[in-house]
C-alpha cells in the first residue's frame, strides 16, 4: 500500500504503543529503534487498524508485540515470506517487518533477494546488532571476526556480508541505513520507507551490550558517517560505492537509494485484470509494466 493513498490519522507517538511491557536489557539498542517506529508511524499518519507488522524469532522480532497494530510473530527467518502472502492478500494494508540480522540473512536469507527484485510492496526494519541475542550471543551474518561469541570463542572464521550491498544488487527499491542512537534519523528513514511504494529496507545498527561486547554504541556512533548531501539517490552505481564503504571501517547513514518500478502486487492485479477481463487479453500492457 502506498500510505500517500490512503486517508491518514492524526496521531501521537505514544498512541503507537501496545499495553504489552517492552523487556528488552537495559541499555540494547531496540529501545532506539522502537521508539523510531513510533515516531516514524505517527509522522506519516497510518492508521493502526490499516498496518500489520510482522516478525520471526530474535529479541527484535519480539517487537510487535510492543506496537498498537495487527500481528504476526511467525516462525524463525519465514517473516518476509509471511508478509509477501500478507501484502498481496490486503494490498489495502501497510505492512511492516520488524526482524533482526541472524533471522533475516540467515535462517531467512533465501526469502531476502526474493523480497527485492519482486519490489513486493513492504517496509522491512532490520535490526543489525551482530549477533543472536535471544538464543544467548551466537555468531551471525553480520558479526565481525573479531568478536568471540558462545560459538566462536576464538573469534570467527568468516567475514559478515554486506546488507545494503546485497539489497542493492538484488533489486529493492528503497535502501538506507541508521544507528539505534539516533532515533530521529532512523525514524525519518523509516517513514520514508513506510511512504515508498515497493520493496523498503532499513538497515539498522543496535547494539547488544549483553552479549556483542564490541559493537558498542561508541563504535557504531564513531562508525556512521552521514550520506553526503549531493549523493544522487537514483543513482545505483553511487549507492553500491557507498554501500562499500564498511570494507573501509565505516558507514553510510541516510538514503542510498530510491527509485520507483511496479510492485508484485500490481504486476499481479494486472495479470488478473488482464486475464479475467477479455479475450483480447493485452499481454503488451503486462511487458509494458515489466520495463524499467
Ligand atoms: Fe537486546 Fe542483546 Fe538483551 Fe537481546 S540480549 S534484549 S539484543 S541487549
Ligand atoms: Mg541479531
Amino acid at each position: 500500500m502506498s500510505i500517500g493513498s490512503v486517508k491518514r490519522v492524526d496521531l501521537k507517538p505514544k498512541d503507537y504503543k501496545s499495553e504489552v511491557p517492552v523487556v528488552w536489557c537495559p541499555g540494547c539498542g531496540h529501545h532506539g529503534i522502537l521508539s523510531a517506529v513510533y515516531r516514524a508511524l505517527s509522522d506519516a499518519g497510518v492508521d493502526p487498524s490499516r498496518l500489520i507488522c510482522i516478525s520471526g524469532i530474535g529479541c527484535s522480532s519480539r517487537t510487535p508485540y510492543f506496537v498498537n497494530s495487527y500481528k504476526m510473530h511467525t516462525l524463525h527467518g519465514r517473516a518476509g515470506a509471511v508478509a509477501t502472502g500478507a501484502q498481496l492478500a490486503r494490498p489495502d494494508m501497510a505492512v511492516l517487518v520488524l526482524g533482526g540480522d541472524g533471522d533475516g540473512f540467515s535462517i531467512g536469507g533465501g526469502h531476502m533477494p526474493h523480497m527485492a527484485r519482486k519490489n513486493v510492496d513492504i517496509t522491512y526494519v532490520l535490526f543489525d546488532n551482530g549477533i543472536y541475542g535471544l538464543t544467548k550471543g551466537q555468531y551471525s551474518p553480520t558479526s565481525r571476526p573479531e568478536m568471540k561469541a558462545y560459538t566462536t570463542p576464538y573469534g570467527g572464521p568468516e567475514e559478515p556480508m554486506n546488507p545494503l550491498l546485497y539489497m542493492l544488487t538484488y533489486g529493492a527499491t528503497y535502501v538506507a541505513q541508521a544507528f539505534a542512537g539516533k532515533p530521529g534519523i532512523c525514524a525519518d528513514l523509516i517513514r520514508g520507507g513506510l511512504e515508498h511504494r515497493g520493496f523498503s529496507y532499513i538497515n539498522i545498527y543496535s547494539q547488544c551490550p549483553t552479549f556483542n561486547q564490541i559493537d558498542t554504541i561508541e563504535f557504531y556512533r564513531d562508525l556512521v558517517e552521514t550520506v553526503p548531501k549531493d549523493h544522487d539517490v537514483t543513482d545505483l552505481g553511487e549507492a553500491i560505492t557507498l554501500s562499500r564503504q564498511s570494507s573501509a571501517g565505516r558507514a553510510p547513514m541516510g538514503l542510498l537509494y530510491k527509485v520507483n518500478r511496479p510492485t508484485l502486487d500490481q504486476r499481479m492485479h494486472a495479470i488478473v485484470e488482464g486475464v479475467g477481463g477479455s479475450p483480447d487479453y493485452d499481454l503488451n500492457r503486462i511487458i509494458d509494466l515489466h520495463r524499467p
